[in-house]
């Protein structure tokens, strides 16, 4: 579990890493791109979908953080089932929240982002892996549930 939390937490971070290029290259594009007279980013719609990337992001990053912090406070030795579950939760958000930052991502960009002339076409299919390796959603589903039952 020792090993398994570290990897875990690595793709939290991974995850929330290949969000913000997402958001980047979708805040560019969105700020670049014209359609019907004005740039895409003027359009309120699109600033929403850009604005829920911004805030997941943020609760992405934070997650990782606290969790992280408890992993290190944590003698190395130890496996603590406790902080696994928080582990579990960090992959859980973090994978899926990137999912749909990158499928956000090639929305703002249209059928841009679908061909491979932008960045947001890989990012789309390198996230769908996330959710898969090291334990899929549904097992860390299970991890915080079963702990989850252990602690009330
Ligand atoms: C590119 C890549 C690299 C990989 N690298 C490594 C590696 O370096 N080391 C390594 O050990 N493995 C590696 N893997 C394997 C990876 O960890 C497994 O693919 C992953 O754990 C899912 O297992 P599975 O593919 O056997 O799917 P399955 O276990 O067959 O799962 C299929 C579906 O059933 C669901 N499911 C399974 N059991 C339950 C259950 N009890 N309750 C509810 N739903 C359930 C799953 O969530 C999933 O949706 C890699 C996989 C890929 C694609």
């Amino acid at each position: 579990m020792k090993v398994l939390d570290r990897g875990r937490l690595n793709i939290s971070a991974v995850a929330c890493g290949i969000a913000q290029r997402v958001l980047d290259e979708s805040a560019r594009y969105a700020r670049e791109r014209k359609q019907f007279g004005k740039r895409l980013g003027e359009f309120q719609l699109i600033q929403a979908m850009l604005a829920d990337c911004q805030a997941e992001l943020l609760a992405g990053w934070a997650l990782v953080r606290e969790v992280a912090e408890r992993f290190d406070r944590k003698p190395p030795q130890v496996s603590d089932p406790d902080v696994s579950m928080r582990v579990s939760c960090a992959k859980l958000f973090c994978t899926e929240m990137a999912g749909r930052v990158a499928d956000r991502g090639v929305q703002v960009h249209g059928g841009a982002g679908y061909i491979n002339e932008y960045p947001v076409e890989r990012f789309y299919r390198d996230v769908r892996l996330l959710r898969l390796y090291e334990g899929t959603t549904q097992i860390q589903q299970i991890i915080v549930g079963r702990e989850l039952m252990n602690q009330h």
